[in-house]
């Protein structure tokens, strides 16, 4: 199989020219071009000899991630549906703010956990992406936009990070060492495996992390999220304590706000009694964005948004409303999908958890409080 070399770190890429008879040295400078000045091209390695592009071009293959198609929002915000090798299909947004530039990237191609609100758990998972393709994402946003720097990164695209872990951690870990991101300004949003935050609190980096949570009891929770008769609520706070605990790191629980479903007085003040004891945390609720697989669903009316964050908030519970970019051309939270299938793609039907292997081995980032 040819080789992909962006995915790869700085040593790793210096064993593989080894391997291929090449200077290993020269693993330096490759890696200085795609990660940071973002080439995509070997003819862009100008500072290599000719026949060692040549060769690099003949027997490896330099980014895994090609554009398939882009859909641009007036606020700048622009959904990018990306090709992978395979001719997998997954998207990635790009959302520039005043005083920041974020991507949400992917971390699957489809999604296991069928959430029933979500676009893309209707879809099934096909597999996991590699480091690689989770970094690309990023590589490929900033070469489109090299005026302007990207700086956080927000894994709330396609997938379930945290049963991709490996993969996951290795992406980060590039993005940080070779691409030179902070950690402070990466987010990866579970939504709730709870083994995976486990073994991301032993990692011990200081990345947010999101809780996906929408309800405040069993009963709801499991209706919008099935994951949750696997690990209910109670074993998810306990776990989400003991990150806490270990990182020091504030997390973030994600409440998606459906009109009449989990957005009235009584959810509102039932998540106040849940989070009020829980340390370092904050809740940060998001309008539903309508989808077209589920029109069970809607947005809150604004007032009954403000309500539910007055009672939360009661509670002395830290809680803010996303701000939103991207619903028009359909990149906001949960709108993601596969809308172009490669035929025949080794979709996996819909979840048995049990099946389900948990891979080995900011702030809220995109939003200012409304
Ligand atoms: N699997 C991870 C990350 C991907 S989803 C997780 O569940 O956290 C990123 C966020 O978008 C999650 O909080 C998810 O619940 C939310 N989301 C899904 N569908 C949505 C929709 N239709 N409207 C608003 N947010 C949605």
């Amino acid at each position: 199989m040819t080789p992909t070399l962006i995915g790869n770190t700085t040593e790793e890429l210096t064993a593989l020219l080894t391997e291929m008879g090449l200077p290993g040295y020269r693993g330096k400078q490759l890696a200085r071009g795609f990660y940071t000045r973002f080439a995509r091209d070997f003819d862009a390695f100008s500072d290599l000899p000719k026949a060692l592009r040549e060769k690099l071009a003949a027997e490896t293959q330099l980014a895994p991630c090609s554009e398939r198609s882009v859909q641009s929002a007036p606020d700048g915000t622009e959904k990018y549906l990306l090709n992978l090798t395979d001719d997998e299909v997954i998207e990635a947004v790009y959302l520039p703010y005043e005083d920041r530039t974020a991507v949400c990237v992917s971390s699957q191609v489809g999604c296991p956990m069928a959430c029933s609100f979500c676009a893309t758990g209707t879809e099934g998972l096909a597999r996991n992406l590699t480091a690689g393709e989770i970094v690309d994402q990023l590589l490929f946003m900033q070469a489109k936009h090299p005026e302007q720097r990207i700086s956080h990164l927000v894994l709330m695209g396609m997938g379930e990070p945290l049963i991709n872990l490996p993969n996951v951690l290795k992406a980060l870990h590039l993005l940080h060492d070779e691409v030179g991101l902070s950690y402070r300004n990466m987010t990866v949003s579970t939504v709730g495996v709870v083994p995976g935050m486990e073994k991301l609190a032993a990692e011990d980096l200081p990345i947010t992390l999101a809780v996906s949570l929408h309800a405040p009891n069993n009963t709801l929770r499991s209706e919008l999220v099935p994951l949750n008769e696997k690990y209910p609520i109670g074993r998810l706070m306990e776990a989400c304590r003991h990150y806490t605990d270990t990182t020091r790191r504030r997390i973030t629980f994600e409440y998606v706000l459906m009109a009449g479903v989990n957005d009235t007085e009584k959810e509102a003040h039932e998540l106040g009694e849940l989070l009020r004891r829980q340390p370092l945390c904050a809740v940060n609720t998001i309008p539903y964005n309508s989808t077209d697989v589920e029109a069970r669903y809607q947005r809150p009316t604004p007032e009954a948004a403000r309500l539910f964050r007055e009672i939360v908030a009661s509670y002395g519970v830290t809680i803010t409303q996303r701000y939103e970019k991207g619903h028009r051309i359909a990149a906001a939270c949960g709108q993601l999908k596969r809308s172009a299938l490669k035929p025949g793609s080794a979709m996996r039907p819909l979840p048995l958890f049990s099946q389900i292997p948990v891979a080995e081995p900011t702030e809220p980032a995109l939003e200012p409080a409304a």
